[in-house]
């Protein structure tokens, strides 16, 4: 058996088309234009690309992008001001700040002095309490991501057992609340799991979000399972040759060991080309969302 390859980029490809139809509905309609504001505190060369792909994605959505830039050293009185200003300009209706910030910033601190209504990341401990007791919440947008591809899969996921690998507060924890909410029966598992193998075979749907290249094997997922793989890892990738400085080159793969387990999935994200384009196209869509309830117009579906 051979699984099915969920095609991430051309998912988000479609959603971002929607945000656009939307943005162009808020421009037209009731003269608003949906604005984010990214913040990126150093120089951290991963988050860099990010931001610049976030910007781009936004302008071509035709919405309003900001960018604010500031420097390592940048001190906690100073970012705090400058959520304070976002917080207050009715131009910007979601506020990112790249994570991770320097190790002196306090980012808990941070995430929570954004409006929660702005807080497009879905961080802010408002929005988590929203999410875990079941109400209209900022959703995280990577399992926001994951969720919307498996209802796409599946239609109706309630009482499928679903195991999330990973309880991170941006990846496994809002992913199993996601999960919880469409009815699924969910395990979370994480470092001090007892018998990691035998907790994926229970999966129905097995999202994992660890960050350790390629742990999961094929035989620990269930026949016909749908393998949600979130991590994105660098390898090195001695089989491409070597840069001209002589370093060896590299590969992205997730956390799936995506040849064994696509032998035996149903279904599976690959990496690249998985959740990863889902990211971006969710965070768009909801900049968009936050938009229509901060001036109380009708959200998308
Ligand atoms: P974290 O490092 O914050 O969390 C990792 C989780 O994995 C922890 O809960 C940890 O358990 C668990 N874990 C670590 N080792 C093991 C193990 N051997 N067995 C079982 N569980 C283990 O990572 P994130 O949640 O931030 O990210 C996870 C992955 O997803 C990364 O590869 C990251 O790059 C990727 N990612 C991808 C995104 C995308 O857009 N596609 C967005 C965000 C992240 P414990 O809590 O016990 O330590």
């Amino acid at each position: 058996m051979s699984a099915r390859i969920i095609d991430g980029k051309s998912f988000a490809a479609t959603l971002r088309d929607r945000v656009g139809t939307e943005v162009s509905r808020l421009k037209d309609s009731y003269g608003v234009t949906p604005g984010l504001a990214v913040v990126l505190v150093g120089e951290d060369p991963a988050s860099q690309v990010y931001v610049r792909n976030k910007g781009k994605q936004t302008l071509e959505a035709g919405m309003h992008s900001v960018e604010h830039r500031l420097a390592a050293e940048t001190t906690e009185a100073d970012l705090l001001g400058l959520i304070d200003s976002l917080n207050a300009d009715p131009a910007i209706h979601g506020i990112l700040v790249q994570l991770p910030l320097p190790g002196h910033l306090n980012s808990d601190l941070v995430i929570n002095a954004i409006d929660p209504a702005k807080d497009v990341d879905g961080f802010h401990i408002s929005n988590v309490g929203l999410l875990g007791t079941g109400q209209k919440a900022m959703v995280p947008c990577t399992p926001l991501g994951c969720i919307l591809m498996l209802r796409d899969l599946h239609g109706d996921l309630s009482g499928m057992e679903a195991v999330v690998v990973g309880r991170s507060n941006i990846v496994g924890k809002p992913m199993a609340n996601l999960l919880l909410g469409e009815s699924c029966t969910v395990t979370i598992a994480h470092s001090r799991t007892r018998d990691l193998a035998e907790t994926c075979r229970r999966a129905d749907i097995l999202v994992a979000a660890v960050g350790r290249p390629e742990m999961i094997p094929g035989d620990w997922v269930k026949p016909g399972a749908t393998v949600i793989d979130v991590g994105i890892n660098r390898i090195a990738a001695p089989e491409k040759g070597q840069n001209d400085d002589g370093s060896a080159k590299t590969r992205l793969v997730g956390d799936v060991d995506f040849a064994s387990a696509s032998a035996v999935a149903g279904a599976i994200t690959p990496v690249p080309g998985g959740v990863g384009p889902m990211t971006i196209a969710c965070l768009l869509a909801n900049t968009v969302t936050a938009a229509c309830r901060i001036h109380g117009l009708p959200e998308p579906e």
